[in-house]
C-alpha cells in the first residue's frame, strides 16, 4: 500500500476498503487527512500511510434544510433536515463528514464535544461506487 500516492484518489480508494488512510510525515510526525505528499509543517516529501481509528467528537456542525440535489434525491430539504459537521478525530485531525443519528430537527439538542464513530456508506451501482464516511453517536 506505500505504492500508493499521497492524493485524494488514493484516500478515497481506501475508503471503499473501508480504512480512512491519511499520511505522517517520516520527518516530523505531522499527519495530514486526507494524505498528502508535502508535509504542511516541515515540508518533507518522506511521507508513510497510517491509518485513523474513525473515532473522535463534534467539534461544530450546521443543520442543512436546502439540500444539494443529490441529498434531496435521499429526501433530505427543508422538512428533513440533515447535519454536516466537523469532527476532532481522536489523533488531533479535523474533517468534515455528514453526522447521523442526531435530531437534525433539534439542533439545539445536539452537544459540541459528543463521542462520534464513523460508518462507511457505499452508494451507486456497483461499477461506479463512491464511498463516503458518516459520523454516528
Ligand atoms: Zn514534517
Amino acid at each position: 500500500m506505500n505504492d500508493r500516492p499521497f492524493n485524494d484518489h488514493s484516500y478515497e480508494a481506501f475508503l471503499e476498503e473501508e480504512k480512512i488512510m491519511g499520511s505522517k510525515c517520516k520527518k516530523c510526525g505531522a499527519l495530514a487527512l486526507p494524505p498528502r505528499p508535502l508535509c504542511v509543517s516541515c515540508q518533507s516529501r518522506e511521507m508513510e500511510w497510517v491509518q485513523f481509528q474513525g473515532a473522535g467528537k463534534l467539534a461544530g456542525f450546521t443543520s442543512i434544510t436546502v439540500a444539494p440535489p443529490a441529498m434531496a434525491k435521499e429526501g433530505f430539504g427543508r422538512n428533513n433536515p440533515y447535519i454536516v459537521g466537523v469532527i476532532e478525530l481522536v489523533e488531533g485531525n479535523k474533517i468534515v463528514g455528514r453526522i447521523a443519528g442526531l435530531d437534525a430537527k433539534k439542533p439545539e439538542d445536539i452537544k459540541v464535544g459528543s463521542p462520534l464513530k464513523a460508518e462507511f456508506i457505499h452508494a451507486g451501482p456497483v461499477a461506479n461506487q463512491t464511498t463516503s464516511l458518516v459520523f454516528k453517536p
